[in-house]
């Protein structure tokens, strides 16, 4: 259903055998990004996946770890012969950096919109999927992003024949589409149940633990969380630069109660993330050292 892939894991600049953290999502024929810093193409390159359907690209914040490679990307997907338009979403003052990015990429065959994040929490429709952005705490605006999917309830075939609603609506009721058929009106809730779990995915980086990750990660499918360092004496840098411990992520994990928590955007200077994940577990079971191109398909349950 949500194909899941994190392309890189790398904080503050590439690695040769690790990229910047950035996300991707499939979903129903679209796809969506979630940063895009220097050589954010190549990984997506590597992982096999095509440039074409991205029709959203969603920004943390504007450094440059997190944006420098959306020039490239645009020209590539330009040369690709797309014509849809694109949509980026990104803090107040998106417009302003994207412009003097495209100096250097200036005539593309797709229009692009830009919508900027004023609030401290921002919720958009879009492809069948609700997108909630979230302002964490770094040292520059930034938000967090939540993904969810809705899963209707089950149709329940005895109360359709009970309000004797012709089967030819059945299922566009199913979809929640609302049907008038000469004086009568059938809505989705005559025939459906309650609504059912659907699917939930919440990615945050560059921030120190907020309540407002708390809240948005609350019972996510899979989380995944910035943690810039692993080892216990660099907690007061984690507090100065504005980031967070593999052990501040787990505790924001535990608090949160997600299914799964994935850590990415490592410091360049931390070789060996695995080394610190036994004290990590400890505190969140469900934790992973994610390395680049980590890959899932997360599902309705049963
Ligand atoms: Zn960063
Ligand atoms: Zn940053």
């Amino acid at each position: 259903m949500l194909d899941v892939c994190l392309l890189g894991t790398g904080g503050m600049m590439p690695l040769p055998y690790r990229w910047l953290t950035a996300l991707m999502v499939r979903y129903n024929g679209s796809s969506l990004l979630i940063d895009c810093g220097e050589g954010t193409q190549i990984a997506i390159k590597e992982k096999g996946w095509s440039f074409k359907p991205i029709d959203v690209i969603c920004f943390t914040h504007f450094h440059g770890d997190h944006i420098s490679g959306l020039p490239g990307l645009l020209l590539t997907m330009g040369n690709a012969d797309r014509t849809e338009p694109l949509t980026l979403i990104g803090p107040k003052g998106l417009e302003r950096v994207v412009n003097a990015l495209r100096v250097i990429a200036p005539e593309l065959p797709f229009a692009i919109k830009c919508i900027e994040i004023t609030e401290p929490m921002q919720t958009f429709e879009m492809n069948g999927y609700r997108l909630k952005a979230f302002r964490v705490n770094h040292n520059v605006t930034c938000y967090g992003y939540t993904m969810e999917v809705d899963r209707a309830g089950k149709f329940d075939v005895e109360r359709a024949n009970a309000s004797a609603i012709p089967q030819r609506f059945w299922g566009m009721l199913q979809k929640g589409e609302t049907v008038e058929d000469g004086g009568n009106v059938y809505t989705p809730d005559m025939v459906l149940g309650p609504a059912r779990k659907g699917i939930k995915l919440t990615y945050c980086t560059d921030t120190r633990p907020t309540d407002s990750i708390r809240e948005n990660a609350a019972g996510a499918d899979l989380f995944i969380c910035e943690g810039m360092y692993g080892e216990k004496d660099k907690q007061k840098k984690a507090r100065e630069y504005k980031h967070m411990t593999f052990y501040e992520a787990a505790q924001l994990a535990k608090d949160a109660g997600v299914k799964e928590m994935w850590l990415t955007h490592y410091s360049p200077s931390l070789i060996k993330p695995e080394e610190y994940m036994d004290e990590v577990r400890a505190i969140f079971p469900a934790s992973v050292a994610a390395k680049d191109r980590r890959t899932v398909e997360l599902v309705f349950e049963d």
